[in-house]
């Protein structure tokens, strides 16, 4: 299978309205380049500096999103053109973030990552510790962010009973958060949820974004 079949056959499982971010993370440009031909312009990366070499020696209409988690010392590298962050896990990263976009004379758009599996191991907020943030308000005077919507990730597991249920906790908590705090924010409107395993359940369960890596471009090293 190349990498244009994969791709055609990813697209053509998603609805209209549900985006396809190609996660590009540890393949070389080739891999990126084909998937380009073949009209892909979103990818996603998790690392800030495998980001900027890319950014730099690949054409300049691709849509970049960083998806990993990103450390407050590696921001600047990718803030000038990044077109949104996926996993905002604090508030203190939201502030970094505003602070590299206000030199870079931008905003940049962000989501908040919810931890909605049972693992320990995947980064976010708990919904508690968002509502607390969202509830303090200080995020309203950040002028160089952009909260667009949620991101989140399932547990690794074969039983899709319960990744539906995590992937319909976030779009819940969506739906909470959008009515009391961006109701009249437009922008307010991203759900990224789904990846290789679980794309299908993740639309399902109103996924506005996917993040499909492996189902494309093959297994990482
Ligand atoms: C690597 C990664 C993906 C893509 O995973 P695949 O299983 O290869 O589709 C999606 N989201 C995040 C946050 C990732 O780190």
């Amino acid at each position: 299978m190349s990498i244009t079949t994969n791709l055609q056959e990813v697209l053509s499982d998603l609805p209209q309205g549900v985006r396809l971010v190609a996660i590009s993370k540890f393949h070389p440009n080739e891999a990126i380049e084909e998937a380009y031909q073949a009209g892909q312009r979103i990818f996603g990366e998790s690392r800030a500096q495998e980001l900027k070499a890319k950014h730099e020696t690949l054409p300049d209409d691709i849509e970049w999103h960083f998806i990993g988690t990103l450390q407050s010392n590696k921001i600047k590298y990718i803030i000038p053109y990044v077109a949104l962050i996926h996993g905002i896990d604090s508030f203190r990263l939201l502030i970094e973030v505003d602070k590299q976009a206000s030199k870079a004379g931008r905003k940049v758009n962000c989501l908040l990552q919810l931890h909605i599996a049972q693992e320990e191991t995947k980064f976010g907020f708990n919904f508690d510790e968002c509502r607390e943030m969202l509830a303090k308000g200080d995020w309203k005077l950040l002028q160089h962010i952009e909260i667009c919507g949620l991101m989140g990730m399932a547990s690794y597991t074969d039983d899709e009973k319960q990744i539906e249920a995590e992937f319909c906790s976030l779009n819940n908590f969506f739906q909470e958060v959008k009515k009391q705090y961006f109701a009249s924010q437009t922008s307010f409107r991203e759900i990224s949820m789904g990846m290789s395993h679980d794309y299908h359940l993740a639309i399902a369960a109103g996924s506005t974004m996917v993040r499909v890596g492996s189902k494309i471009f093959g297994e990482r090293n």
